[in-house]
């Protein structure tokens, strides 16, 4: 049921592990930083709603940034924390912690700018856009600012070198030990290559086309009905012959830009510096030989799974070259 779910997946914020991941990213946390100071002029003296406020460090940002108030929302006990780091930093009288859900919340006013970090796996992960949306559609007033205010799938065909790696380890069993084990490759292959999201960097040697954008969400008018599934379709064509073994999905989130400059882009393109979001491997069967220019077409779509809503599964269908069309359903593996 939802709401047991619900408090598993607040639980999981509780530990300091999550937090440490988050803030040790710095390319995340620095673009967020860069983006909520770049917003300073619609910060200034305004109100501000952090929709998932963990540590406290973007309503920290925020209140440096110069704004009036910061209602830092919290449904995790990691809310005593951001209180107390808020103390520490002299801003007690400027955020107000608030502790629970931001769907129970009550706030004594109607904010400007609405700033959260809700991104997942995949983007999509966790669903906690949703509560975003709640937000908006409850708490910001008409015209305000979302930080970030758009998201973007990307995905490419790739090599996955590492799991091909892992695959020839099998044949190289008699070398050490004078047993054959070649044969367990396909059961290996089998057991690797299952249908689930992989989550794993990805490098620029493994990736076997220019990438291709397949969804987009607009913060100011994406739906929780529009979130029962995101898709959308691809067409690339690639570099090379190669060995195609996976499909690489990927995501950018975008802070607006000040007058005359470019938007801000936090990415998790396996082209830029590593994050904790890594890229989600989506492994095919069988891998496919792919030579210059050959033609990887199809379309994905994302929707949360019927068990958990909170647990995100990726349909692919996809047609190789000359090959018949296939699709493969991938889903979030149980970690817990
Ligand atoms: N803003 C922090 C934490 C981001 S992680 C940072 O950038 O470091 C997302 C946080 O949102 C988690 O702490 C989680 O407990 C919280 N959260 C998720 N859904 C929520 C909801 N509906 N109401 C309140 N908090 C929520």
């Amino acid at each position: 049921d939802s709401s047991a779910q619900d408090s598993l997946y607040f639980e999981s914020y509780a530990d300091v592990t999550i937090h440490e991941e988050m803030l040790a990213d710095t390319v995340r946390t620095d673009t967020y930083r860069r983006g909520i100071f770049r917003a300073g002029e619609q910060i200034q003296g305004k109100a501000v709603l952090d929709v998932g406020a963990g540590t406290g460090v973007l309503s920290v940002f925020c209140a440096q940034a110069g704004a009036r108030k910061v209602y830092a929302v919290e449904a995790s006990s990691i809310a005593e924390q951001a209180a107390r780091v808020v103390r520490l930093n002299g801003l007690a009288d400027r955020v107000e912690v608030i502790r629970g859900t931001v769907e129970s919340a009550e706030l004594p006013e109607k904010v400007d700018v609405i700033v959260s970090e809700w991104m997942g796996y995949a983007l999509l992960h966790e669903s906690m856009l949703n509560s975003v949306i709640f937000a908006r559609d409850r708490w910001l007033r008409p015209g305000g600012l979302i930080l970030p205010e758009r998201a973007e799938l990307f995905v490419a065909p790739i090599n996955h070198l590492v799991a091909e790696e892992r695959l020839s380890f099998w044949s190289m069993v008699k070398g050490q030990y004078g047993v054959d084990m070649s044969c367990m490759t396909d059961f290996a292959r089998s057991c690797i290559m299952n249908g689930e999201i992989s989550v794993q960097p990805v490098s620029v040697e493994d990736v076997l086309s220019h990438p291709c954008r397949f969804g987009m969400l607009d913060l100011h008018t994406v739906t929780p009905e529009q979130l029962k599934r995101v898709s959308g379709s691809f067409c690339c064509r690639c570099f090379g012959s190669s060995s195609l073994n996976a499909f690489c999905v990927w995501f950018a989130v975008t802070f607006p830009g000040e007058d005359g400059t470019q938007p801000l882009v936090l990415s998790t393109s396996p082209f830029k510096p590593e994050t904790h979001w890594k890229q989600a491997v989506l492994y095919l069967d069988e891998p496919v030989d792919v030579v210059q220019d050959t033609r990887v077409e199809g379309s994905i779509s994302m929707f949360p799974s019927e068990q958990s809503s909170r647990h995100i599964c990726i349909h692919v269908e996809y047609t190789i070259g000359e090959h018949k069309q296939k699709s493969k359903t991938f889903s979030i593996p149980d970690w817990g």
